[in-house]
């Protein structure tokens, strides 16, 4: 096996965390707590209800640069948690069941597949006994996250590495409808539905996208596709994503000073200045899906919103953040937090995000056409990773060719 991992060594994730801050080459030196090993022997499934994959290809995430730039604060939710002391990177992927156990009845040899369940939890652990959430297929709010493995630490792999093991619960299988390509983009595809049907738009609001990324292209046209009849303005720096998200359905873009274009297109009061800068204005959006997150995106999201506008927070960092809330109880603001992925309620049916975000690429009505900007070997995973750092323009969606 070729795996990436995170390893859990203190040391070299303070060292790492300074190193982010001093000088970003640092961070491609072996102080880092990402590693990657080659010729690992293939780790034995470790029970009947596991299955073996080939990898294809797998994206690169935000969570994996995260990793690499070790940014999880000690002040954060997460970090009293007892993780494994390796996390595999990569779970934006797509491959080929090779191996599989006796007891699996999800899928057969020959099947592509892609992790569904990636965040620690019963179906990533092949834990028995499942949690209520985990029954009912809301593996995001798992109840077992800081349970140890019943396996012990298994070098099982993810989505960056050659091949990998995993329970098959926390797989989804790819329709045969679907490319590589549309496949390796179905896991942040899901993400940007799951942000919508969280908190779906209504008829005749102004809403806005804040960052034209993956995601946020994603969920331009999951606004358009639940409610067409809506004015979506998107904010977004780099020129060729702005025509992008105009092409997938975003109405404007949000241009020049974010307070003075706001105010004009949502009817608002003039803006008013304080010192240093502060500004406001009252008026503003409906509802504003962030894909940025952190201090000024939080800072600022709060006070385009109109009284009782609604926030939904799908960009995040995992250290705390500090913004001024006093928007939120002054104007009663809506905060709706946004993990991942798991189950939706559509026209009268409850499924898995993964099946239905599948059947709208299948039937044509999102596309993931265009997304993927880069390809790199597995081996340059750090060149992969040094692109998403410096982020030019061209960047959309960069992948790991695994094969
Ligand atoms: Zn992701
Ligand atoms: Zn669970």
């Amino acid at each position: 096996m070729k795996v990436v991992y995170f390893d859990k060594d203190i040391p070299r994730i303070l060292a790492t965390k300074a190193a982010a801050k001093m000088a970003k080459s640092l961070l491609f030196t072996g102080i880092n707590p990402v590693k990657y090993k080659k010729n690992l022997p293939n780790t034995p499934l470790p029970a009947q209800d596991w299955v073996r994959v080939r990898n294809i290809a797998c994206g690169l995430c935000g969570t994996d640069v995260s990793f690499f730039t070790a940014t999880t604060g000690t002040d954060s939710a997460l970090e009293p948690i007892p993780g494994t002391k390796h996390t595999y990177l990569g779970h934006e992927n797509v491959g080929v069941v090779t191996e599989i156990g006796e007891e699996v009845t999800e899928f057969k040899l020959g099947d592509r597949v892609a992790i569904r369940a990636y965040m620690s939890g019963c179906d990533t652990k092949g834990l028995k006994e499942r949690c209520h959430y985990c029954e009912a297929g809301d593996y995001n709010f798992c109840l077992n996250y800081g349970t140890p493995s019943p396996y012990g630490e298994l070098v099982t792999g993810a989505g960056w590495s050659d091949s990998f093991i995993y329970p098959a619960r926390g797989l989804a299988r790819i329709y045969d409808e679907l490319t590589d390509e549309q496949a390796v983009m179905l896991e942040p595809s899901c993400v940007s539905v799951h942000s919508v049907l969280c908190a779906p738009p209504k008829k005749s609001e102004k809403i806005l996208v804040m960052g034209a990324g993956s995601i946020g292209l994603g969920i331009v046209q999951a606004i358009k596709i639940v409610e067409p009849d809506c004015e979506l303005y998107i904010m977004e720096r780099v020129k060729s994503k702005q025509d992008f998200a105009l092409r997938l359905g975003a109405d404007h873009v949000l241009e020049g000073d974010p307070y003075a274009a706001t105010a004009k297109a949502t009817g608002g009061s003039q803006v008013f200045v304080g010192m240093r800068g502060n500004k406001y204005f009252f008026g503003g959006f409906d509802r504003i899906y962030d894909c940025i997150g952190g201090d000024w995106s939080n800072h600022t999201a709060v006070r385009l919103l109109r009284a009782r506008g609604t926030l939904v927070k799908i960009g995040h960092h995992m250290r705390a953040v500090r913004f001024d809330e006093t928007p939120i109880w002054w104007q009663e603001l809506k905060i709706v937090g946004v993990d991942a992925h798991g189950m939706e309620e559509w026209l009268g049916r409850r499924l898995y995000t993964f099946d239905l975000v599948q059947e709208w690429i299948r039937d044509g009505i999102y596309s993931v056409e265009g997304f993927v900007t880069h390809y790199f070997k597995l081996d340059d995973y750090k060149a992969a990773l040094k692109l998403a750092l410096e982020n030019p323009p061209d960047v959309v969606k960069i992948a790991i060719d695994c094969q």
